[in-house]
């Protein structure tokens, strides 16, 4: 008899946007002619930047001849990828990564919940909260987590996200084994500073502990001084894996390319404390189960490392942050305090003690604004909503003004 994972009933049963697209179904059913501002989904609303379209028009030409064809490429990624990543993104900024430390993929999602497979059963867990929701389902897929009640796994160790910690937790007391970490944020737009990352390592070497660091936003940091990489962080060669994207920061999210940093120097242990280094495991895993991302995606990937590649996804960034900014003063002015939106597309508003539900309800029904209501990141997000900054400008100084109208 075949049997199922049973794991899987544990997950919650609704996906946070399928109940949006439910409640937006309803409003448009009710009211079609009512226009609505999407401020809801973290997907890209620009084209990708020039370089990027010239570096796949080209690539595309040259699988059209035999000499220049390329058919299955290392599952690692091309050397060209990797070595400009390692330099721009890590090398420049005073990382001590190398291009074999670096692992191409199609995605930051696919890679922060695979990852898993390379940690023991029974590892404890320490996830933010609020959370971007893969780290944990994954987790709950894989078995490593009790029953879900009021909004919490049992097992995992949360990691309180407040007002008082500016949404950056500090290290528990208790020893954990892994920790997720994301900045900048998804949901909260908040950015962790040199000090508090190196109280993360810190934390990690002492107990032997793993920190997924996960970087999908780091384009968009402008504050001075506010690591980019975990791997600013002197000693986290020894305790850190780093997920990089080029979904937000080249508006790939439809093209698919991403990466993991694993440095050689990392370890995790067997059942009697033998170290195992964890990149032999992670080459393992990436060659049997991954075929590499395609050619001609990753020559449009390697051009944003060019002077003009850079020139033009910092004016997209910057294009975003203009949003954010927009979206951040149009809360103020209402009342209503706010973080992110600085080093983050996202915008994280207060809505002074209300549920972050009905507030989703009142901008659908008053601005036709779709946002996503905080609660659906974890229950810490009760009481706040996301607002992102991936729309026209038309479209945001439009929305702003219902939602300034509305409350
Ligand atoms: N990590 C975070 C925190 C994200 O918010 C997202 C996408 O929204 C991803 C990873 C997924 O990135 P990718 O498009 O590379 O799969």
């Amino acid at each position: 008899m075949i049997q199922v994972n049973e794991n899987y009933s544990k997950l919650k049963a609704s996906y946070l946007f399928a109940d949006i697209a439910k409640r937006i179904k309803v409003f448009q059913t009710t009211y079609p002619h009512k226009p609505i501002i999407r401020l809801g989904i973290g997907d890209v609303t620009e084209p990708l930047p020039p370089v990027c379209i010239q570096a796949l028009h080209e690539a595309v030409d040259e699988m059209a001849s035999r000499e220049t064809f390329r058919g299955y490429g290392p599952e690692q990624g091309y050397d060209f990828l990797r070595e400009a990543i390692a330099k721009h993104d890590f090398q420049a900024r005073g990382a001590d990564i190398s291009a074999d430390e670096i692992f191409v993929s199609d995605g930051a999602k696919c890679d922060t919940g695979n990852i898993q497979e390379l940690f023991g059963a029974k590892v404890k867990i320490a996830v933010p909260d609020p959370v971007y929701p893969v780290y944990v389902d994954t987790n709950v897929m894989a078995g490593r987590t009790g029953k879900n009640t009021n909004g919490r796994y049992a097992g995992l160790v949360y990691l309180d996200g407040t007002v008082e910690n500016g949404f950056v937790p500090a290290p528990p007391k208790e020893p954990v084994d892994l920790i997720y970490l994301c900045f900048p944020n998804n949901p909260t737009g908040a950015v962790a500073t040199k000090e508090q990352l190196t109280a993360w390592v810190a934390y990690a070497r002492k107990n032997k502990a793993l920190i997924l660091f996960d970087a999908a936003y780091e384009a968009f940091i402008r504050t001075p001084g506010i690591p980019h990489s975990i791997f600013e962080i002197e000693g986290a060669r020894e305790c850190a894996i780093e997920f990089r994207s080029f979904s937000k920061t080249a508006g790939f999210t439809g093209t698919r390319c991403a990466f993991t940093v694993i440095p050689k120097d990392l370890v995790a242990y067997t059942k009697k404390g033998e170290k195992v280094p964890l990149h032999p495991m992670w080459t393992r895993r990436h060659t049997t189960k991954f075929n590499g991302v395609s050619y001609i995606v990753q020559r449009a990937a390697a051009a944003i490392y060019t002077k003009e590649g850079k020139r033009q996804v910092k004016k997209i960034i910057d294009f975003y942050l203009g949003n954010g900014k927009i979206i951040r003063k149009a809360f103020a002015k209402a009342g209503y305090d706010c973080i992110g939106g600085d080093n983050s597309p996202y915008v994280w508003v207060n809505v002074n003690g209300k549920k972050s539900w009905d507030f989703f309800d009142k901008l659908l029904h008053d601005a036709q604004v779709v946002i996503t209501p905080g609660a659906g990141f974890g229950k810490d997000g009760e009481g706040f909503i996301r607002v992102s900054s991936f729309n026209s400008r038309e479209n945001v100084e439009e929305a702003v003004k219902r939602i300034v109208k509305a409350l």
